[in-house]
Formats: C-alpha cells, sequence, structure tokens
C-alpha cells in the first residue's frame, strides 16, 4: 500500500535494527484518513470471504480493525491484555510474549463474543516474531470459529512471524512489508 509507505518514511522513527516507531498514525496517534484506507484495503482482500467479525487486540489494532469492520459491515472484537471480573469458564485466555515490552502478557476474549458460528479475520498493527498473532489464532481456534486469515498494517519480514504463520496454511495480507530496518534505513520489500 504505497500511501502507508509514503507515511512510514515521512513519521517512522528506527529505534534499533529490529524495532521502528510509528506513534504518529499507529500507536500513539491515529491519522483517520490513512486510517480509513487501510481498512478499505482489508475489506477489499477479504470481501468475498462472508466475513462475519474482526478480531484485533487492544490497543494499537482497535483503529485499524474499526476501518475494516465499518467497511465490511461487521462487529468487531478487541482481545483485552488485563484480568477482567470474568472467570476462566467465561473466556478464552492465552499467555503471549509481548515483544515490545519483553514480558509476558495474558490475553483473553470473552466466549459471548466470539463462536463457531464466526468467520474471522484478525487484524493487527505489527508483525514481529508472530507471538500475538499465535495467541490469538490458538483463542480463535478454541472458539471453533473459522479463521479467515490475517490482515496486518506492518508486517517486520526479516523477522519469521508472517512467514511461519503462513507457512502454517494461515492466509496472512500485510499492507506494507519491511525487509530491513538495518543502518538506520526504511527497506521495503
Ligand atoms: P510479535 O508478537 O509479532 O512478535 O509482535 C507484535 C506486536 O509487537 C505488535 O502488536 C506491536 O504492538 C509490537 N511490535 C512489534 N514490532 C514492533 C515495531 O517495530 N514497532 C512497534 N511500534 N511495535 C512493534
Amino acid at each position: 500500500m504505497e500511501l502507508l509507505k509514503q507515511k512510514i518514511r515521512e513519521v517512522g522513527v528506527i529505534l534499533s535494527d529490529e524495532v521502528i516507531k510509528l506513534d504518529a498514525i499507529l500507536n500513539h496517534a491515529v491519522d483517520p484518513a490513512l486510517t480509513t484506507a487501510m481498512g478499505r484495503e482489508f475489506a477489499r482482500l477479504y470481501r468475498d470471504e462472508n466475513v462475519t467479525k474482526i478480531l484485533t487486540i487492544e490497543s494499537s489494532g482497535i483503529p485499524i480493525a474499526f476501518a475494516a469492520a465499518q467497511e465490511l459491515n461487521v462487529p468487531l472484537v478487541f482481545a483485552r491484555r488485563k484480568k477482567s471480573l470474568n472467570t476462566e469458564t467465561e473466556t478464552y485466555c492465552e499467555r503471549v510474549p509481548s515483544f515490545t515490552k519483553g514480558i509476558v502478557t495474558d490475553i483473553m476474549v470473552s466466549k459471548e463474543f466470539l463462536d463457531e458460528k464466526d468467520r474471522v479475520v484478525l487484524i493487527d498493527d505489527f508483525i514481529a516474531n508472530g507471538d500475538a498473532a499465535r495467541g490469538l489464532i490458538r483463542i480463535i481456534r478454541r472458539s471453533g470459529a473459522v479463521l479467515l486469515g490475517l490482515g496486518i498494517a506492518v508486517e517486520k519480514s526479516f523477522q519469521a512471524g508472517g512467514r511461519t504463520i503462513r507457512e502454517s496454511g494461515v492466509r496472512v495480507e500485510s499492507l506494507v512489508k519491511i525487509a530491513s530496518l538495518a543502518g538506520g534505513e526504511i527497506r521495503f520489500e
């Protein structure tokens, strides 16, 4: 997606050979026009798949997932990172390592919002090692819902997440792929 590449070149701050900060458009502020365009693109990719639900994880996935859900006219569900008042029997819970924070977090989705009648697209801001996505995929599988595929804004293709999930047979659509951040330079695939 050319518009997203342009924005990343404009606002991206490279923190290391592995991490790029995109606070201005994804992780701290939202560009509504760009977010709407991203949602439209995810919707175009999955338009023929009879999607019933968009799933993401709080918090940075929510605006782009909302834009996709709006475009497809289906509900959005976001996995939560903190414990809620629900009990284990009412929720699907998974433990995932957090790439940016270097800790593990528990993510959960209430059984009320995901079940075997659903056909789900999983949307997130970044994919790095794929741990967050794999945790959400386990939740979708446990619910009995059909996983149609992933929609990722930024895939860092020098890290293994996108590739390994594709190799497991899951459709992964990324709006842009960053092949390298080495030497302080963004190289797109
Ligand atoms: P993974 O679980 O695939 O290793 O990491 C995915 C999560 O880590 C994303 O949801 C995102 O929040 C965060 N993340 C991974 N890499 C980056 C990065 O380069 N920049 C930012 N801002 N977040 C990242």
